[in-house]
């Protein structure tokens, strides 16, 4: 593993803002911190960065203790959701001046930033100032600038978060590529599910201070161990134990599960019109690829994804299948 913390902990004039954090990240992993705001994901970022101390812990890179090398000395590339650019400098002055206080030779820094331009595919804008580039090329400048130093981790804090929709799921797969291409162990903070989704290996669910849980986008998805996750993930249904046990008695847990709640995934309901069956559609949506609808079922709202080849309508009649392997148990 790259990055090691054990045990971290942080707390503001007694309220706990990080509670006993473990988390690694491995060579060439990326990372995303997911939770709501408040959560605590900065503070961590932070604490990484060397930009604000622990109250007590363990933080390791590659074996070495970082706890009390100051931020400048830990080598890490730095990505924050303002651009932060300097703005008397031209582009490759920004990209290059992490290399210029290291004392790099002149030389060596120009090649350097030409190959980062080319990176982040900013070509001939070198000389440009920073208040001639849009945001999204703003920020490409910032992920340049911060590649410059050859960090042995980068640290983004939503980094994408201010730029528009359009631009931001272009530089998404842009940052991921770069990020692959050259191997950094990769933190980001984000608290857009979608964006996390995207791009991380693993995914850190963080909410209230707390690692709640972690994994691939496709672990955390399919399998959230608690309605927190469930719903942070995505949209979900969440049927309580009276409901299953009068609807669906088949699905009941064993006596050990708890307080839980069933869970199913809107797109994995199935749905079909059929006269005077137990569903009625309330409203739908049409989202382009996919259609949401809200129905009533046996007096339980559920929410239901399909494709766009049926167009429902409310009041509609329809029959409802779930399939028990499509469904989970997650703590209440
Ligand atoms: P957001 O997505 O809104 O940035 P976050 O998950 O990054 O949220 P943090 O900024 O890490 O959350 O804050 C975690 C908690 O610690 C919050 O309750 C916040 O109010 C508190 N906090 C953060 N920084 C300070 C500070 N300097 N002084 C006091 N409390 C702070």
């Amino acid at each position: 593993m790259a990055l090691v913390i054990q045990d971290l902990h942080k707390s503001f004039d007694g309220h706990v803002a990080l509670d006993r954090i473990n988390l690694s990240i491995g060579n060439a992993e990326f990372v995303c911190l997911l939770g709501p705001s408040g959560c605590g994901k900065t503070t961590l970022l932070r604490i990484i960065a060397g930009l604000l101390g622990s109250d007590g812990g363990k933080i390791s890179l590659d074996g070495r203790d970082l706890v009390n090398v100051p931020a400048r000395d830990r080598g890490f590339g730095i990505v924050f959701q303002s651009y932060s650019l300097f703005p008397h400098m031209t582009i490759a002055q920004n990209i290059g001046y992490g290399l210029k206080i290291r004392r790099t030779p002149d030389d060596e820094i120009a090649e350097r930033v030409n190959s980062l331009l080319d990176v982040v595919r900013l070509n001939g804008f070198g000389e440009r100032y920073p208040n001639q580039l849009s945001g999204g090329q703003q920020q490409r400048v910032a992920i340049a600038r911060a590649l410059a130093v050859n960090p042995s981790l980068l640290l983004l804090d939503e980094p994408l978060s201010a730029l528009d929709a359009r631009v931001r799921a272009g530089l998404r797969q842009e940052l991921r590529e770069v990020q692959q291409r050259l191997g950094i162990p990769t933190l980001m903070v984000t608290h857009d599910q979608e964006e996390a989704m995207s791009m991380a290996d693993k995914i850190v669910c963080m909410h209230g201070g707390r690692i709640v849980q972690e994994g691939s986008p496709r672990e955390l998805y399919i399998a959230p161990r608690t309605r927190f996750v469930a719903e942070f993930m995505g949209h979900s249904n969440l049927l309580s134990k009276t409901v299953v046990q009068a609807w669906m008695p088949e699905l009941l847990p064993d006596a050990h599960a708890g307080d839980a709640e069933l869970f199913i995934r809107p797109e994995r309901i199935t749905m079909q019109k059929a006269a005077g069956a137990e569903g009625q559609v309330i409203s739908t949506s049409f989202l382009g690829s996919i259609q949401r609808v809200q129905v009533l079922w046996k007096a339980q709202p559920l929410l239901v994804e399909t494709s766009t080849t049926v167009d429902w309508t409310p009041g509609d009649r329809v029959h409802l299948s779930i399939a028990a392997q499509d469904c989970a148990w997650v703590q209440a």
